[in-house]
Formats: C-alpha cells, sequence, structure tokens
C-alpha cells in the first residue's frame, strides 16, 4: 500500500496538521513539530499532544505515515564543540517532541564539516550525536535523509548514509530517507528506468531497503549531478514525471509516508491524485 502525502503547515499548533493533510487528500504527512528556523520554541502543551493524538486517530494516520523534520538550524556534525553541544541540545528536544506525539520516527540532514573538518570525522560525529540521542530517547527512529550535496553537507553519497549507520550502536533505531531531488542532484540518475533500477540496486546494496523509512517525493529544477538543491513540482523539472510511476509501481517503497516537498502547495492535492492514478 502507499501512503501518499506532503509536508504540511503545523502552524497555529502540531495538532493542525493532520487536518491540514486530510485536506488535501494525504493519507501520509511531514510536519515541522518546532519552528524550523528558530532555535528555541515554547514546549508542546498537554493540549497541543491531546488534540494531535486525537485527529490523528480520527483521520486514520499512524505513526509509520508521519515523517516529522527537525530543523534546518541543527548540524550534527558541527566541527565547533559550541555549535555541536546547541545542535546536539537541539535534536533531542526534537526527539522529545516525537516522543511525546506517540510518533515512531524523525527525519533529518545528517550535518556539514563547514569545511573545517574532513568528512570522516564529520560523519563521526553525526553518529556519535545519533548515539547521545538514542540514549536518551525510547521508540523514536532517528531517519538520516540525504542530501543534494550543496557546499559541505555530506549524506549525498549512499556510502555516507552507510557509514553513519554502521556508527550507530542500536540499529533498530536508524533509518534513512531518499529524497528523489536530492539524489538526482548527487549524481544518482533516475530520469531513465534502466536509472532508476541502477540507482535503487545500488541504494539496496550499500545501505539496504530495511532501513528506508521515507520517501521525498520531489522534482528537481537543476540538473544531474548539479549539487544544487532546488525542488520542483512534479513533472515540471529536470527529473520528469515517469519516475514517479515507477516509484508507485515498485512494492519496495510500499507502507512508509511518500511525501511532497514540491514548491507549489496549491497543486499538492492534484499531485497527490495524480500519483494514486499512476
Ligand atoms: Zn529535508
Ligand atoms: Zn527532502
Amino acid at each position: 500500500m502507499k501512503y501518499i502525502g506532503a509536508h504540511v503547515s503545523a502552524s497555529g499548533g502540531v495538532e493542525n496538521a493532520p487536518l491540514n493533510a486530510a485536506a488535501i487528500g494525504a493519507r501520509a504527512f511531514a510536519l515541522f513539530t518546532k519552528s524550523q528556523r528558530q532555535w528555541k520554541s515554547s514546549p508542546l502543551t498537554q493540549s497541543n499532544i491531546k488534540l494531535f493524538r486525537e485527529n490523528c486517530n480520527r483521520l486514520g494516520f499512524l505513526p509509520f505515515q508521519i515523517l516529522p523534520h527537525d530543523s534546518y538550524l541543527i548540524n550534527l556534525g558541527h566541527p565547533d564543540q559550541d555549535g555541536l553541544d546547541k545542535s546536539r541540545e537541539a535534536f533531542l528536544d526534537e526527539m522529545q517532541r516525537c516522543e511525546q506525539l506517540g510518533l515512531d520516527r524523525l527525519n533529518f540532514h545528517p550535518g556539514s564539516s563547514l569545511g573545517k573538518i574532513s568528512d570522516e570525522e564529520c560523519l563521526l560525529r553525526i553518529a556519535e550525536s545519533v548515539n547521545l540521542t538514542l540514549d536518551k530517547t525510547k521508540g523514536v527512529i532517528a531517519v538520516i535523509e540525504n542530501t543534494a550535496g550543496q557546499g559541505s553537507n555530506l549524506g549525498f553519497k549512499f556510502e555516507h548514509l552507510r557509514f553513519i549507520i554502521d556508527h550507530v550502536e542500536d540499529k533498530s533505531r536508524v533509518g534513512v530517507c531518499i529524497d528523489t531531488c536530492h539524489s538526482f542532484a548527487a549524481g544518482y540518475d533516475l530520469s531513465s528506468e534502466a536509472a532508476f533500477g541502477t540507482t535503487f540496486h545500488h541504494f539496496g546494496e550499500v545501505v539496504g531497503f530495511e532501513y528506508l523509512k521515507g520517501m521525498h517525493v520531489n522534482d528537481s529544477k537543476k540538473g544531474l549531478g548539479s549539487r544544487v538543491d532546488r525542488h520542483d513540482s512534479l513533472g515540471k523539472g529536470t527529473l520528469g514525471i515517469e519516475v514517479f510511476k515507477w516509484l508507485m509501481h515498485d512494492p519496495r517503497f510500499d507502507d512508509m509516508p511518500l511525501i511532497l516537498e514540491t514548491p507549489d502547495e496549491t497543486i499538492w492535492s492534484q499531485e497527490i491524485s495524480q500519483l494514486y492514478s499512476f
């Protein structure tokens, strides 16, 4: 079964996210559980938590259909101790919010070396950050998102994801989310059926589908290997529409949140029905 949705607004309270998802015909959704561009946010209230759970129950959203996304400020591989401590503290808060909401996974961007440390040192810091956070929380899987590899961001190679997983102690609580736009921008071709097959075969060999906990379903404004992260609406970018048909017909992407992060939210409901029509 395919569960398609979008990264919906949680403005006015997290409890609004399932309402916004249902309104566009989504069977999955992503959300920020706090403001994504600020370090500090007020804690979730008992009312937020109760209403979020009630709305999810009523509208038929189970935890495996929901993929919260962490703040863009967090860098779990930060080269400086201050930045690393601040990021780890914020990531723990994000994981605890997921625990409070009864969610089972949190999607995060691995991190950036900022050109100050080696890629390997940065990846080790990221794994250590995950280990420290998993020790202090229960039941939430840390889901590493692959990146476009813009600037000094790591996670653009499947080998980076594998390296982090290898250094996480509790393998049952680490997973990955593959963003189609980021993959293409990072140099993994998905624009022909053969290339789609090769890329996901390679993913299976290097990372393994048992770690796949969600997908971000986006077209790309920039080309293959551009290392530039610019999402486009489905079929309007350089990836084309076919890739999304192959994805919809592939059972390896069943039973996980498939999340649109496409730029025109006014057409999300059309994009969702288009995907289901495949
Ligand atoms: Zn992301
Ligand atoms: Zn994404």
